[in-house]
């Protein structure tokens, strides 16, 4: 038998990669972790950590608005945002190091490089094989853009954390809740924002009165909605981007960012070389312990398509550690009530099934909803309604969804997540004071 390096060696530095690595080096296991950009992955890089960031930043805008309601006289406020790009990339250059550390600390050996599998039990290193018992993938996944002349002019959210500026005039594409949170930071800026977006739903996946009241509210705010609408051609001229779009209308912009999905990152990874196996969406096929059809070979994460969210990556990196190197035990976890927050301004929190999901499954479904302006936006002169929506199964009046639109929903969200996993009840909420 061949001698092994590692006990566990790990493709991938992100959310998934180093949780799956820090356990499994806790349960005593010699583990490795190959990152061949910076540490944190999507989520610290270009993903969670600096995109609410720039939300954040993104709502002082409207804050000072409100302000004057409030007896505050501001002075026009102004925003700089190289500023906030810099003290943005000091934040996760502290946050790379915190995970350098914490790896070390964890006995974690971190080689930098791109790693590709040359077996079921070896991986191709910066020009070097190393063994292992098992391989973790946690490759993650990018995004993905049209196949359009001109998209080389084009930028994903990428590169729209570090623009040289703030673009005058930007066409975000698409109506996920990427595509919502770029369009809200970009417009609370002060840019001037267009969502354009092939149908006429944002959200899809979400409880459908989610995405039609955040439709209406960036509206509201001023941000040009386009439906039905699909870029054809982007040229690029001195006077800006020139869009043609299928209506047949032109758009004059500084920026065009896509957030039109995203896929899983396994493209020269030698998964053929392993045997492998994908799906027909290219994500990495694994069972209940994230095991591929290879045995030594497992995969967690943006890679498996399963649910593409940080704390979702990180309990399926604790299971895989804990199946290999614990006492087994830990279960996949429970996709069905994980609490989503949409960084969009406003915000939108939701847990458990949309309308449509609970009508499929239970049925009779009760709804509970109800729209209202917050005592704070009366007095700061904002229009914005906040949006609640409460799905309950008649037979057994358990509240089988809770969606929200609305500041502070996406924390909000996080002690119903709770409520729902217990099993609580219509009547239980009503109850409670
Ligand atoms: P990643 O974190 O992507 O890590 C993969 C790592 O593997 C990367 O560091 C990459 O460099 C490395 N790598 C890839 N190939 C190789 C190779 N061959 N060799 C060596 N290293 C390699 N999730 C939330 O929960 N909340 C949010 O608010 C949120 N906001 C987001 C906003 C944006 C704009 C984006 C893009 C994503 C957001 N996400 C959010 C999703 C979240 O970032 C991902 O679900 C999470 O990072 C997935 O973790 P992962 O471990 O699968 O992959």
């Amino acid at each position: 038998m061949q001698q092994q390096d590692f006990d566990f060696l790990v493709i991938g530095g992100g959310s998934g990669g180093v949780r799956a690595s820090r356990v499994a080096a806790s349960l005593g296991a010699r583990v490795a972790v190959v990152e061949s950009a910076q540490l944190g992955g999507t989520c610290v890089n270009v993903g969670c950590i600096p995109k609410k960031l720039l939300s954040h930043a993104a709502h002082f805008s409207q804050l000072a608005e409100e302000a004057k309601g409030f007896g505050w006289q501001l002075d026009k406020p102004q925003f700089d945002w190289p500023t906030l790009i810099a003290n943005k990339d000091r934040e996760i250059e502290r946050l790379n190091g915190v995970y350098a550390k914490m790896l070390a600390g964890a006995g974690v050996n971190v080689i930098q490089g791109r790693a590709t599998l040359s077996g079921p039990n070896s991986v191709l290193v910066n020009g070097q094989t190393l063994h292992a018992r098992h391989i973790l993938i946690a490759t993650g996944g990018t995004p993905s853009l049209p196949d359009i002349p001109g998209v080389e002019h084009a930028i994903s959210s990428n590169e729209a954390f570090h623009l040289k500026e703030l673009p005058r005039r930007v066409v975000v594409v698409g109506g996920g809740y990427i595509a919502v949170e770029f369009a809200s930071i970009f417009h609370g800026l002060g840019a001037e924002t267009t969502l354009l977006h092939r149908s006429q739903q944002l959200l899809r996946g979400f409880d459908a009165d989610l995405g039609l009241h955040l439709a209406q509210e960036m509206a509201h705010q001023g941000v040009a909605m386009r439906w039905r609408e699909e870029i054809q051609a982007i040229e690029k001229q001195a006077d800006g981007l020139h869009l043609q779009l299928k209506s047949g209308e032109q758009l004059v912009v500084d920026c065009v960012m896509y957030a039109t999905g995203r896929v899983p990152l396994t493209a020269g990874l030698g998964l053929e070389a392993a045997g492998v196996k994908t799906n027909d969406k290219g994500a990495i096929e694994v069972d209940s312990h994230f095991t591929t059809n290879v045995p030594s070979i497992h995969a967690v994460g943006d890679v498996i398509d399963r649910m593409a969210l940080t704390p979702v990556a990180l309990a399926e990196g604790t299971v895989v550690a804990h199946h290999l190197f614990g006492q087994g035990g830990k279960s996949a976890p429970d996709y069905e009530l994980v609490p989503t927050a949409v960084f969009s301004h406003p915000q939108v929190g939701t847990v458990g099934l949309s309308e449509e999901a609970a009508r499929q499954r239970f049925g009779a479904v009760q709804i509970f909803q109800s729209s209202f302006r917050p005592l704070s936006n009366r007095m700061g002169g904002e229009p914005e309604n906040v949006f609640l929506k409460l799905i309950v199964s008649k037979a057994d009046q358990r509240v089988r969804g809770v969606h929200m639109v609305g500041e502070g929903a996406g924390e909000l969200m996080q002690g119903f997540a709770v409520a729902l996993q217990c099993g609580a009840t219509k009547q239980q909420f009503d109850a409670t004071i």
